[in-house]
C-alpha cells in the first residue's frame, strides 16, 4: 500500500511562554499559527523537533529567566528559536552572545518572523487532503514569475493620482514577511521575482526603517536590504528578482551595486522601473513630484557608470493642464539625454477625485494625442538604437511560452507584459520557465531575434 502524506507524523514544536500578559497573547498568536499550519505542540522537550522561547527583558531577573530557558531547552532539545522582548535587545545579539546556538532571534510581535524562522527549520507539513492552497498560494501569473508587494498605499500626493485616497498611506510589510513569501515562491518554481509597490524606495519609511528579521538575522527594513537579502534568495534558487516602482531617491543609488554584473547571473537583475512622469520642472511641481530633472539625469548617468548595462524603464504623462508647448519640447530633450531604453507614455486623463482637475489650461483632447504620438515617435528612435547595439550579444532568457516551434522568452532587461520580448525560432525543444542562452541576430524596435547558442 502506497503510504500518504497523512501517515507522515506532523512536526512537534515545543514551547515556552515567559512575561507579561502581551508577550502571552504573541504566544497564542504564534501557537494559534502553529496549529493552523498543521503543527503539533509537544508537552515536553524530548518530544520535540524544536523549541520555540518566547522571551521577558523587562527587568534583570526576568532576563536572567529567559536566559536561563534559553540555555534549558538548548540542553534538552539543542534547536531553539528565540523571539519577545528579549530578543529586540541589541538587535537580537544580546542572545546571541549568551547563547550562539540558538537557530533565530526575533523581537515581540512577530509571529511572521517566528513562523519564518520554524520554516526554515522545520518545514511546514503539506497535506494535500486538508489544504486548500498551495504554500505558494493561488497566483494569477503563469507558474514561472510572481508579483511580490513589499507594501501598499503611498505618502505622495501627486495631483493626478487618487490611490492615497483609496489605499491611504504607505504601510509596509514587515521585512521577515515578505522574505517569508519570496522563498515561497522560489521553493514552488517561480523563477522570476517582480517587486512591486506604489513606491518601492520608500520601503520601510512608516516603520522608521525598524529592525527585522529574516532568519534569525536582524536587519533594518529598508530597499537595501530588502534587495540585497532577495539577490541572496534568488541566487540560491537560480532566479531573478527585478524591481519596479523605484523613485530615483538619493538611496537607490545604494542598491544598483548590488545588481548583477555578467549578463548570465541570477540574483537583482540590472534593471530598474522609475516612473518620471516629467521633466520641465514647472510641470512635475503641478504635479506635486520632485522637480529637479537635472538631479534625476545626474543619477542616470551615474547608475549607468556603475552598470553599464543597466536597463531603465520609464512611464510619463503628456498633456498635463498647463503643459505649454515649450515644457513639452523640455521633455523630449530630457528623453534625448536619459536614453531609457523602455518608456511608456499616457496622454493626460481626469480621474474623478484628482487634484489635477482643478487646474487651469487643460491642453485639448488632439494636442495631447499628438503630443504622445510625437514622443512616441522620439522614443522609438532611441529603443531602435539601443536595441540594434544588442546585435550579436550573448545573454540568458527566460523563456514565456512555446508555440509552433518558435519559443517568445524575455531577457534581463524585459519585465513581463510591459517590455519587448525575445523570440527565438526553431525552439520546439524549449519550455516555458526555462532559463536558456541565446545570440541575438535581429532587433526591431521593441523586440529581439535570437538563436540558441549551442
Ligand atoms: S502616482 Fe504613485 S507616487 Fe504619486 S500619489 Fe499615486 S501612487 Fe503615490
Amino acid at each position: 500500500m502506497r503510504s500518504s502524506p497523512r501517515d507522515a507524523p506532523a512536526p512537534r514544536v515545543g514551547f515556552v511562554s515567559l512575561g507579561c500578559p502581551k508577550a502571552l497573547v504573541d504566544s497564542e498568536q504564534i501557537l494559534t499559527q502553529l496549529r493552523a499550519e498543521g503543527y503539533t505542540i509537544a508537552p515536553s522537550y524530548e518530544g520535540a523537533d524544536l523549541v520555540v522561547v518566547n522571551t521577558c527583558g523587562f527587568i534583570d531577573a526576568a532576563v536572567a529567566e529567559s536566559l536561563d530557558a534559553i540555555g534549558e531547552a538548548l540542553d534538552e532539545n539543542g534547536k531553539v528559536i528565540v523571539t519577545g522582548c528579549l530578543g529586540a535587545r541589541d538587535g537580537g545579539d544580546f542572545v546571541r552572545d549568551a547563547h550562539p546556538k540558538v537557530l533565530a532571534v526575533t523581537g515581540p510581535h512577530a509571529t511572521h518572523e517566528v513562523m519564518s524562522a520554524v520554516h526554515a527549520h522545520l518545514p511546514k507539513p503539506h497535506d494535500p487532503f486538508v489544504d486548500l492552497v498551495p504554500a505558494q498560494g493561488i497566483k494569477l501569473t503563469p507558474s514561472h514569475y510572481a508579483y511580490l508587494k513589499i507594501s501598499e498605499g503611498c505618502n505622495h500626493r501627486c495631483t493626478f493620482c487618487i490611490i492615497p485616497s483609496m489605499r491611504g498611506d504607505l504601510v509596509s510589510r514587515p521585512l521577515g514577511e515578505v522574505l517569508g513569501e519570496a522563498e515561497r515562491l522560489l521553493r514552488a518554481g517561480v523563477r522570476e521575482l517582480l517587486v512591486v509597490s506604489q513606491d518601492t524606495s520608500a520601503y520601510g519609511v512608516d516603520v522608521r526603517y525598524r529592525t527585522g528579521f529574516w532568519q534569525g538575522r536582524p536587519m533594518k527594513s529598508n530597499l537595501r536590504s530588502l534587495a540585497g537579502e532577495l539577490d541572496a534568495l534568488a541566487k540560491s534558487y537560480g532566479a531573478w528578482v527585478r524591481l519596479h516602482y523605484v523613485y530615483p531617491y538619493p538611496h537607490v543609488d545604494e542598491v544598483v551595486p548590488l545588481m548583477t554584473a555578467g549578463s548570465g547571473e541570477r540574483g537583482l537583475q540590472a534593471y530598474l522601473d522609475v516612473p518620471f512622469q516629467h521633466a520641465s520642472p514647472r510641470v512635475l511641481r503641478l504635479m506635486k513630484r520632485p522637480a529637479a530633472p537635472e538631479k534625476v539625469l545626474d543619477r542616470v548617468r551615474a547608475w549607468r557608470r556603475e552598470r553599464p548595462d543597466i536597463v531603465l524603464r520609464s512611464t510619463f504623462i503628456v498633456g498635463f493642464p498647463g503643459e505649454t508647448d515649450a515644457e513639452f519640447e523640455e521633455l523630449l530633450a530630457f528623453l534625448r539625454e536619459a536614453q531609457l531604453d523602455r518608456v511608456g507614455c499616457f496622454a493626460y486623463s481626469p480621474v474623478d477625485g484628482a487634484a489635477a482637475n482643478a487646474l487651469p489650461d487643460p491642453v485639448p483632447e488632439e494636442v495631447k494625442e499628438a503630443r504622445r504620438a510625437r514622443f512616441m515617435e522620439v522614443q522609438a528612435g532611441i529603443s531602435t538604437a539601443r536595441l540594434r547595439a544588442k546585435l550579436g550579444a550573448c545573454f540568458d532568457v527566460l523563456v514565456d511560452h512555446v508555440e509552433d516551434g518558435c519559443a517568445i522568452a524575455r531577457g534581463p532587461g524585459d519585465a513581463p507584459e510591459i517590455d519587448g520580448v525575445v523570440r527565438i525560432d526553431d525552439a520546439c525543444v524549449l519550455a516555458p520557465g526555462e532559463f536558456v542562452t541565446v545570440r541575438v541576430i535581429g532587433s526591431g524596435e521593441h523586440d529581439l531575434v535570437a538563436a540558441l547558442q549551442k
